[in-house]
């Protein structure tokens, strides 16, 4: 299957394993993974959210539940909310979730709006789950006509240590520990070499965090940055 498809596979098999119940899709685009997450109905409250108000318009009356979805007995309700806003500012809204999911969307932040986005995800919305992929620069050389970068507004591409280093300082920072895995897999024999065409971490917030969270919640001015596009009820 395409690249876009296996990664967003690797999100819904996390789903079926760990059914966590507040799931966030930042960077969400035209809410595709949304889509399809919607369908496990562990989840009880979906979000996307995207800088780009107008790409999430596009096709968001697609999440809207077609009358046979209400006919379907004994699921548990779920609610579904779009949101123009930027990952690098906080919104109250977004905190408390057991999984955030960001998939191709640091690539595109400056390095600084990366130490923002590191400072939003892991130090204000704390989730129990954060899943990043972005590409791993190690594999271009594998993919034909790509000189610098895959795609012209990437900010930067990460070989697999400068992505771990990254990972490893934010754990370090904010509690978390990390697997490193990826998608895509590099031609016969040379998967060691070069690693997966895009590299994922899955990050966990450490026990014992939960009450530091609390604290510093209580004391914190609420803040809601974000705008909401559409919401819905099923
Ligand atoms: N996550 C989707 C996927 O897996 O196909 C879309 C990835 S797309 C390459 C990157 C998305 O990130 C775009 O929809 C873009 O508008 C969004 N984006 C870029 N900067 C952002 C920011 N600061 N805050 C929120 N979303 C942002």
């Amino acid at each position: 299957p395409a690249l876009h498809r296996q990664r967003h596979q690797f999100v819904i098999d996390f789903v079926k394993q760990n059914k966590p119940k507040k799931v966030v899709d930042l960077g969400c685009n035209e809410c595709t993974l949304l889509k399809t997450l919607r369908f496990h109905r562990e989840i009880e409250l979906l979000v996307g959210v995207d800088v780009n108000g107008a790409i999430v318009k596009k096709k968001m009356h697609g999440l809207a539940p077609i009358s046979t979805d209400y006919l379907q007995p004994s699921y548990d309700q779920l609610r579904i909310e779009l949101y123009q806003g930027s990952v690098t500012q906080k919104d109250a809204r977004l905190r408390g979730f057991d999984l955030v999911t960001s998939i191709e969307l640091i690539e595109h932040l400056t390095l600084t709006d990366v130490e923002l986005f590191s400072e939003v995800v892991f130090g204000y919305m704390t989730p129990k789950t954060v899943i990043i992929s972005t590409p791993n620069s190690e594999f271009n050389v594998f993919l034909p006509g790509v000189s610098r970068y895959r795609h012209s507004d990437h900010k930067f591409e990460w070989t697999r240590a400068e992505f771990r280093s990254w990972a490893m300082k934010v754990c370090l920072e904010y509690g978390y520990e990390v697997e490193f895995t990826g998608v895509g897999k590099a031609p016969h024999g040379q998967q060691e070499a070069v690693g997966f065409c895009s590299q994922i971490g899955v990050f966990h917030r450490l026990v014992g965090r939960d009450c530091c969270n609390m604290l510093l919640g209580s004391d914190a001015e609420d803040v809601f940055s974000y705008t909401l596009l559409y919401s819905v009820n099923y």
